[in-house]
């Protein structure tokens, strides 16, 4: 393709996803595609002659659009928003564009420096410690997710436990993690993969009605692990849970990590990005204090199209212990006078795309500003709805909503709980298969919720009130 042939279809392109976004609400929320469905519909074997780009652009359009769920729609409140914006979607096409490999500052210097600047940025914009900042002793890093940044400081954490030995010897001995029923699963599959075994992630008790991590729990547990002669390697309070958005007591939890030198991981994959607002700096409570390591994801709900999760170090030094490795092939000068960052020292692969570009253009386009009006209107939007829940007696409202997420659940008087659940569920296929809306469910003491995510930022109120009338027209 030429450049004079890419000008031509990347202005087709750039108009099909400009109409595309102007018309999503007239696609089903949910893709109503069956199994195999979509594959079955493309040419079994590539093609051996190339073939016009149009012909890519019309398969687009006829045989993959069915089969995507859509997730900008302004009624998608399935799961946790996965925010795009023109300025995302821009700043990831420059990205693509350069085609940079910013595996260490040599290879791209701008790649690096301005991820570092943004980072930064951020730092400042949630109210994060200064000791996260990169010309401090920590620093932040994009990972492309929050389970990839929960690897790398779980590596970080078995470092700094082990002295240095797993380095060089693997895992000997136990260095368990300690998680709730809460924390995201990406806890244990780091754990697995960094070879501590799932056997030692210890699941501490949650609060019963809060369902946030007991710190008199974790106390005995790591008490008891101690004693039968394991180093306690690191604790993941979590704020802003996944199913419920807890938010976990971080400074009870950071004094007991303080106390037994273990390392304090948190994940804020969801809500982090909420403190752009002053009002919700209550979220960082405890972090500038305890927190190794802190980790949110600005692909979630602060405009920036996937993937973009930000992680921050307190102390960069055992993460990099852990993860630095230098083939020949990548000695340069620059790395070696030690006054430039090399991120491949950051993260699992070695390689990595430019991905600030499109945090940087978020930033820029929508400013603090417009970046806290985002989320107060979707905090907003949460609240209306929760007083439309809470004013019908034939449902239930979880109470604890302060983010974008209201869970609830239709009472079915006369009901045992299993049918209730059961029904629960039947109502919620009903309502995604209507194309209309798109929900999701967790389980909470046994009950099934429904799970109603705000945060696009083409939903309105209109479409709040409509999944609402919708989800209480399925009830007697
Ligand atoms: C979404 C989420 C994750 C996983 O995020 P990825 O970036 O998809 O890995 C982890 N933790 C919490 C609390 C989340 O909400």
């Amino acid at each position: 393709m030429t450049p004079e042939e890419f000008r031509k279809y990347g202005k087709q392109v750039v108009d099909w996803v400009a109409d595309y976004l102007s018309t999503i609400e007239w696609y089903p929320v949910r893709s109503q595609s069956q199994p195999g469905e979509v594959r079955a519909a493309l040419p079994a074997h590539p093609p051996e002659h190339g073939e016009p780009f149009e012909r890519v652009l019309a398969d687009l359009e006829n045989t993959i659009l069915p089969g995507v769920t859509h997730w900008q729609h302004p009624s998608f409140f399935a799961y946790f928003p996965a925010n795009t914006s023109g300025p995302g979607i821009l700043g990831d096409l420059l990205s693509a564009g350069l085609g940079v490999q910013g595996m260490v500052w040599a290879t791209s210097p701008a790649c690096t420096e301005l991820e570092t600047l943004v980072v930064d940025w951020l730092a400042e914009l949630l109210g994060l410690p200064d000791h996260f900042r990169t010309d401090a002793r920590g620093g932040g890093v994009i990972q492309d997710s929050a389970s990839s940044a929960s690897l790398v400081a779980v590596l970080a954490a078995l470092q700094r436990a082990s002295g240095g030995k797993v380095r060089a010897d693997g895992v000997a001995g136990r260095y368990p993690v300690y998680v709730s029923s809460q924390t995201h699963s990406a806890l244990e599959k780091a754990a697995r993969i960094a070879g501590i075994g799932a056997n030692n992630v210890r699941v501490v008790d949650v609060e019963p009605g809060t369902l946030t991590m007991d710190p008199a729990h974790l106390e005995r547990l790591v008490a008891e692990d101690v004693a039968a002669g394991a180093v306690p390697a690191l604790v993941c309070a979590t704020v802003g849970t996944t199913s419920t958005t807890a938010v976990d007591p971080v400074a009870r939890i950071g004094e007991i990590c303080r106390a037994h030198g273990i390392w304090l991981h948190v994940d804020a994959a969801y809500a982090g990005v909420a403190a752009v607002c002053p009002e919700l700096r209550w979220l960082n409570d405890g972090v500038a204090e305890y927190a190794d390591s802190y980790a949110t994801n600005p692909h979630k709900w602060l405009l920036t199209n996937f993937d973009c999760d930000v992680l921050w170090l307190a102390d960069r030094a055992p993460m990099i212990d852990a993860l630095s490795i230098l083939p020949e092939f990548l000695r340069n000068s620059a790395s070696e006078s030690g006054d430039v960052i090399d991120y491949r020292d950051w993260q699992v692969p070695l390689g990595r795309r430019f991905r600030a570009l499109k945090l940087w253009s978020v930033i820029r386009w929508y400013g603090a500003e417009g970046l806290r009006a985002h989320i107060r209107r979707g905090i907003g939007l949460a609240e209306e709805f929760a007083v439309l829940v809470r004013a019908d007696s034939r449902f239930e409202l979880r109470e604890h909503h302060p983010f974008g997420l209201v869970c609830f659940r239709p009472l079915w008087t006369g009901m045992s709980a299993d049918d209730a659940n059961e029904a629960t569920l039947a109502m919620l296929e009903r309502l995604n298969d209507s194309g209309a809306l798109y929900l999701s469910h967790t389980k909470v003491d046994g009950q099934v919720l429904l799970r109603m995510a705000i945060g696009a930022p083409s939903t309105e109120r209109s479409h709040v009130v409509e999944a609402w009338e919708r989800i209480r027209a399925q009830l007697p």
